[in-house]
């Protein structure tokens, strides 16, 4: 079925007329109420501002005849509550929960660009890289380009969420249409800080969030611009490797050839896991991936490519992994140098052999893949060069035995998960999403990213897929994060949709 949605020719279902006609009346109002959003700073750890926040969303949900809205607070104390609301129908023969996250980032406002702060939202008529510039705020009734863009932190990851999915609703009501299901509304407060405490507010609220599917909307749609869903997103986790030389600096003139220089055999260690094509060559690194069922392989197949545009917007020749493509290489797990540290550089060199060389690496994951055996297999490789394993700083007695010495440090981790393409569930949201398009939609297996999806699953064995809709550019997690309007205003009628679904 996925494969023949990009030859046939789509229609844009009369629900998505009347929701764009609806929202063209009504986009000044939502622009006033989204940007009084945007500028409640959504700092997980900053209680007194995530309370006004949550309260924020209370007051948007019960100007929209939302019931029921309360928040869900986790055990622990002082952590941000999620904020819920539900619209129950008698003899609902399904109930699917909206779930969006409101806190965001944190912030370095020095580092955004001239007029812009992350808790001052500003418009500007296009995309900053663009040479765009900041306009007023529309007067009542004067015309909006979905072009312009909104500055803030949160505008698009993940407030955008937030307001897509209560306009959404919104429009629906406005038009007379009702959905036939039940729909609740879930919105997290601590994701970005990691969702620490999200599997508590799952557990005590368990029976009042079953459900027959999560859409979770976070996260950048297709960097071509096409409405995309996602089934999966990849797991994550960390590793800190330290390399050891003499105990204190050494002058490089004095001691030079002769003391060993942990940079040197640092960068040499990191060479040793990688082959000149990006394969990983750790020991049985790919050997447990799942691997793509025929109709995952086929919805990759019909991704269209946006691998050039992004390399001449990102400014370099080649791939890493020779010869895959972006959709491809996302789907396989990953060992990346996150950084690399060994004494100064530039002005603050000094001519000195370095004592230690670290290195922060990061390791994706794909279904299979266990985080904890994914590291270990790193440490054997360590091992398999010649280095003796420490967790601490090495001993004295240690440094006189063993020649090469590397310290690593392993973090928590998650696993990947995904959701079945084949289920009747994700049939019907796809259909959904396509009836508000003429053009293709994409169906993705897995995100590049990582999401904690596995604890909706882990602790309500709960289905998830994402339904991202901020632009790709949306300067996510970083300085001058924005929203293309277009990209909110798309996101309205696909919810829509999906609340109108079979
Ligand atoms: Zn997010």
């Amino acid at each position: 079925m996925i494969l023949f949605l990009t030859l046939q020719t789509h229609a844009q279902s009369d629900l998505t007329k009347q929701i764009r006609s609806y929202r063209e009346k009504q986009s000044n109002a939502w622009l006033q109420e989204y940007v009084s959003f945007l500028a409640i700073p959504n700092l997980a750890p900053d209680t007194i501002n995530m309370q006004k926040n949550a309260a924020y969303i209370q007051n948007m949900m019960a100007k929209r005849g939302i019931q029921n809205i309360q928040l869900l607070y986790p055990t622990t104390p002082k952590i941000p509550p999620a904020v819920y609301g539900e619209v129950l129908v008698p003899n609902a023969k399904k109930t699917i929960i909206f779930y969006a996250h409101y806190d965001g980032q944190p912030v370095d406002s020095t580092k955004w660009s001239k007029g812009l702060h992350p808790f001052k939202p500003m418009l500007l008529n296009g995309s900053l890289e663009k040479q765009a510039t900041i306009i007023n705020w529309p007067k009542e009734k004067e015309e909006i380009n979905p072009e312009w863009r909104i500055y803030s932190r949160g505008a698009s990851d993940d407030k955008a969420g937030v307001m897509a999915i209560l306009s959404a609703y919104e429009s629906l009501i406005a038009n007379g249409k009702h959905p036939d299901f039940n729909i609740k509304f879930f919105f997290e407060g601590e994701e970005e800080a990691g969702s620490d405490h999200l599997h508590e507010i799952l557990v005590k609220y368990a029976a009042q969030l079953q459900s027959d599917l999560w859409v979770i909307c976070d996260g950048p749609v297709h960097q071509t611009g096409k409405k995309m869903l996602v089934f999966g997103a990849r797991g994550d986790a960390h590793a800190e490797i330290t390399v050891f030389g003499s105990k204190r600096p050494l002058h490089s003139g004095h001691y030079g050839n002769w003391a060993p220089n942990p940079a040197l055999e640092l960068a040499k260690l990191l060479a040793s896991m990688k082959d000149d094509h990006g394969k990983v060559l750790i020991k049985g690194f790919y050997d447990d991936v799942t691997p793509l069922t025929d109709r995952e392989k086929k919805a990759v197949a019909a991704i269209p490519s946006p691998d050039q545009q992004m390399k001449t917007e990102l400014g370099f020749m080649s791939e890493e992994m020779t010869g895959k493509s972006l959709a491809e290489s996302i789907l396989l797990p990953t060992l990346n140098i996150n950084g690399m540290q060994s004494a100064n550089v530039g002005k603050l060199s000094s001519n000195i052999i370095p004592t230690t060389a670290i290195a922060s690496i990061d390791l994706r994951l794909v279904p299979g893949n266990d985080y904890k055996k994914q590291q270990e297999k790193l440490v054997q490789h360590i091992q398999s060069q010649g280095y003796f394993i420490v967790t601490k700083d090495p001993t004295d007695q240690e440094r006189a035995s063993h020649n090469k010495i590397a310290k690593i440090v392993l973090s928590d981790g998650y696993n990947a998960q995904r959701t079945s393409m084949d289920l009747p569930i994700a049939q019907h949201l796809i259909q959904a999403i396509q009836s508000t398009t003429s053009d293709q939609i994409i169906s993705m297996p897995s995100m590049g990213g990582s999401l904690p999806l596995f604890v909706f699953e882990k602790y309500l064995k709960a289905t998830t897929i994402t339904v991202p809709i901020a632009n790709h550019d949306n300067n996510q997690h970083a300085e001058n994060e924005n929203i293309r309007l277009q990209n909110l205003w798309n996101g309205i009628e696909t919810f829509a949709a999906i609340m109108m679904m079979k």
